[in-house]
């Protein structure tokens, strides 16, 4: 029996979705322990994601918020997450010293990559940059788009456009990188949400604005 994603992000629903799992490389957010099931292209993608940071950027530690419901349907504090496409996903930081840090929390970015809780982090433009090239460059899974506030956007596009391994993506970044038109500025965590699964035709909806 295949797993569904009913409807739309912001109206919609799942059946035989799959629980994300922490792991050595992933790490899940206290606050998001009910919310943990999506669509298992979504579920498969975020640990394919955190095992491949694992290894380009050793150390590193996937931290993920809310995905979906079990079923789905309505999720507090989200206009969307609701089809099990949707996944909320923790910036790297890094200290003031430049050393990787690992939380268990959300924590907001200015445009000069500073944080706005005066704790002296700093958002980490290079495995930040990799993880959305990650994104970008996965077979198994398509991703729709990645929210994320446009002062960290331009900051990412940048950073990229200064390294030449970086540059030849950052076309497609762009377009994979937005804003939403419909809720805060996501400074403080990525959106992630994966187009509708194959043999889905009828089934599943892409949503006609860019709203999270
Ligand atoms: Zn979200």
């Amino acid at each position: 029996m295949m797993s569904l994603s009913v409807g739309s992000p912001a109206k919609g629903w799942q059946r035989r979705a799959k629980k994300l799992r922490p792991s050595a490389d992933l790490r899940i957010k206290p606050s998001g322990r009910h919310a943990m099931y999506g669509h298992p292209a979504l579920v498969l993608m975020l640990q394919r994601t955190a095992s491949q940071m694992r290894r380009e950027a050793p150390g590193a530690t996937l931290l993920v918020g809310d995905l979906s419901t079990e079923f789905g349907g309505p999720l507090s504090g989200h206009h969307s997450h609701q089809s099990g496409r949707d996944a909320d996903v923790g910036f790297f930081v890094v200290d003031s010293r430049n050393r990787p840090q690992e939380l268990d929390h959300f924590v907001a970015f200015d445009a000069s990559g500073k944080a706005k809780d005066g704790s002296g982090l700093r958002f980490d433009d290079c495995r930040n940059w990799l993880m959305i090239q990650m994104w970008l460059r996965d077979q198994r899974a398509v991703v729709k788009y990645v929210f994320v506030a446009t002062v960290l956007r331009q900051r990412l596009l940048d950073s990229a456009r200064r390294h030449p391994a970086f540059r030849k993506y950052v076309d497609s970044a762009a377009t994979l990188l937005i804003q939403p038109r419909n809720s805060s500025a996501h400074d403080d965590h990525f959106h992630v949400r994966i187009a509708c699964p194959s043999r889905h035709e009828g089934l599943c909806q892409e949503q006609g604005t860019v709203n999270d």
